[in-house]
């Protein structure tokens, strides 16, 4: 068990207007968590502190080199009042997954599963309840050492905010343009795509600018050395029906596992579908947009839950998916996974961990 000290904010802040959308990660709760690690001596001082900056020597390796990751995972308020997380044991075990990949302490899974219900258990009257709602939570660790050179920190900080964020289609479902990414890439297989990492973000901004530009709002990224196989979507894994069967790229290093993608994979199965995790070529998907066999096609994270692909754009090209509206696979897995994050329909999957 972890030793938390507690210090309470003395000013609460206002909670947001229940009718005003939340817009993603604009607003923060009243309390954060805090660790920090130094070599030799393990993490210590673990604390739960009114939100506020944090100081950091100029020289800070994160600020340098990059030594940093994140998580993303949400809580959810049920109906008859009890809170819920989903997955977080998933989400802690990819974390560790990525301070491995990068050379950062891991966190005992006790200790963090502990700060997690903790935080959110002192802020839970920041926990929304309108339909669509939730409270974002964002772990994230980083090299705090004040040093110029390339080898891994000798300190960091782990620290988990809150964020209330609103429903992420505000008007239901809505099928997304995407933009399949032809020159720069995001990842490739042996360097760090598959872990959490700011960095990884970095290398997929310049894309989702000019993505933006020509009217799309996310981009589809392709293999980083051939350029012809489907990896995955922004902040998002991607799954298409084609035919009956549903496919999704297969994880082979440079591309996130996400824990929706193996939450879909899991009830796609227990439904009857056949699942495919495997290569998928440009090539492919413009045969099956050809051929009418191309159904369904849909992205899948923690921020969206399941976002329906209306449009790819692929070589001058635009594919349109069946009809360019919502298929029923992707309505039925968003309403099953947020059936049992709100505690509605029966977790038969034990994937809720209530926060008490
Ligand atoms: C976080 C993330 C995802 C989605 O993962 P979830 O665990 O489902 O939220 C997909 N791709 C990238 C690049 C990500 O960072």
């Amino acid at each position: 068990m972890l030793d938390i000290k507690i210090e309470r904010a003395t000013q609460l802040k206002p909670l947001p207007e229940e009718n005003n959308p939340l817009e993603f990660g604009t607003i923060f709760t009243d309390h954060m968590f805090v660790m920090d690690y130094e070599l030799g001596k393990g993490w210590y001082d673990a604390r739960i502190i009114p939100y506020q900056s944090l100081p950091h020597d100029p020289a800070a390796m994160v600020f340098h080199y990059g030594q940093e990751m994140f998580e993303g995972l949400k809580a959810y308020k049920t109906d008859d009042g009890r809170t819920l997380m989903f997955r977080p044991d998933k989400n802690i075990e990819r974390a560790n997954n990525t301070n491995h990949r990068l050379c950062m302490p891991s966190i005992p899974e006790e200790d963090f599963m502990q700060a997690l219900k903790e935080l959110v258990k002192i802020d839970e009257r920041w926990i929304p309840t309108k339909e669509g709602t939730s409270l974002y939570i964002r772990p994230f660790l980083y090299a705090t050492e004040a040093y110029l050179g390339v080898r891994p920190s000798r300190n960091y900080k782990f620290v988990i905010i809150l964020s209330p964020v609103g429903a992420y289609y505000p008007e239901g479902l809505n099928p997304v343009k995407i933009w399949v990414e032809e020159t720069y890439v995001r990842a490739v297989r042996g360097g760090i795509g598959e872990a959490k990492a700011g960095a990884n973000y970095v290398a997929s901004m310049k894309a989702q600018e000019i993505a933006h530009e020509e009217g799309y709002s996310q981009v589809l990224w392709l293999d980083g050395v051939e350029h012809k196989y489907i990896e995955e979507v922004g902040a998002m894994n991607i799954f298409f029906k084609i035919n009956g069967k549903i496919v999704t790229p297969k994880l082979t290093g440079s591309i996130l596992p996400g824990v929706t993608r193996d939450s879909c994979i899991k009830l796609c199965t227990q439904w009857g579908y056949e699942v495919e995790e495997r290569r998928i070529s440009v090539d492919e998907l413009q045969k099956a947009a050809e051929d009418k066999t191309l159904e369904e096609v849909w992205g899948t994270g923690t921020a969206a839950v399941i976002s329906p692909v209306g449009e790819l754009k692929i070589h001058n090209q635009v594919l349109k998916v069946a009809d360019g509206g919502i298929g029923p696979v992707s309505q039925k897995l968003y309403d099953t996974v947020t059936g049992i994050q709100l505690g509605k329909m029966k977790d038969t999957m034990n994937w809720t961990i209530e926060v008490k």
